[in-house]
């Protein structure tokens, strides 16, 4: 299954997705390629792949992505590839923006999509600034991009309001665990269930 992630800059989307993926076994991180620089505390490979805008444009015409935007003026694309490697190990979860996430809507079918809502624009801001890996302009410009984003709240599966952390990670996991026990979800693991019950047995 394909888990995916959305909201604002600065919502908390990668916060909540280390905390979840810590205690909710099974879940395995989507590595995005991107064009923006690396933060100081990022590492390439494992927050995203770092590339070349040449090397990015490249992946985009070979048809590598599964979805790409330009997101607060840097290319973001999450790889066909890493999707179906990690999709062999168990169910993958994306980070990804509101326009990126409806590229998976329509594409991947049985998607499910999670909306992470700030509690309020001025924690936002607060938020972003505290998190002191991007410029003034940048921050100015995810917050400009944040009041549109956040009206987009109800094209998706599921809102979780990230106000107190250990609560809103509480509130995903039982997401997550809810989604895994859809039908379709279930339906390789009830076969023996359902063979127990074929004609001729008990
Ligand atoms: P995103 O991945 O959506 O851009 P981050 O996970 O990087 O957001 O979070 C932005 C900043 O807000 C980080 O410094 C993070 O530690 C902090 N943060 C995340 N969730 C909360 C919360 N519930 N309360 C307070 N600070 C939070
Ligand atoms: P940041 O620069 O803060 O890491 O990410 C900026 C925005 O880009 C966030 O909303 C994040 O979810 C989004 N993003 C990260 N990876 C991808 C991706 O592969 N595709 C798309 N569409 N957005 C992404």
């Amino acid at each position: 299954m394909v888990f995916v992630i959305t909201g604002p800059s600065g919502c908390g989307k990668s916060t909540l997705i280390k905390r979840v993926r810590r205690a909710v076994g099974g879940l395995e991180f989507s590595v995005s390629h991107t064009t923006r620089p690396p933060r100081p505390s990022e590492k390439d490979g494992v927050d995203y792949h770092f590339v070349s805008e040449r090397v990015f444009e490249r992946l985009a015409r070979e048809k590598r992505f599964l979805e790409h935007a330009r997101v607060h003026g840097n290319l973001y694309g999450t790889s066909r590839a890493e999707v179906e490697t990690k999709g062999r190990r168990g169910d993958v979860i994306l980070d990804i923006d509101v326009q990126g996430a409806r590229q998976v809507r329509a594409r991947v079918e049985g998607a499910v999509l999670i909306f992470i809502m700030p509690p309020v624009a001025a924690e936002l801001r607060r938020r972003l600034r505290a998190r002191g890996e991007d410029s003034r302009e940048a921050v100015a410009r995810r917050l400009r991009n944040a009041r549109a984003e956040v009206r987009a709240y109800a094209e998706f599966d599921y809102v979780v309001v990230n106000d107190d952390l250990a609560r809103a990670a509480a509130e995903l996991r039982t997401v997550i665990a809810a989604a895994r026990h859809r039908p379709e979800a279930m339906a390789a693991g009830l076969k023996p269930i359902l063979r127990s019950f074929a004609k001729g047995r008990p």
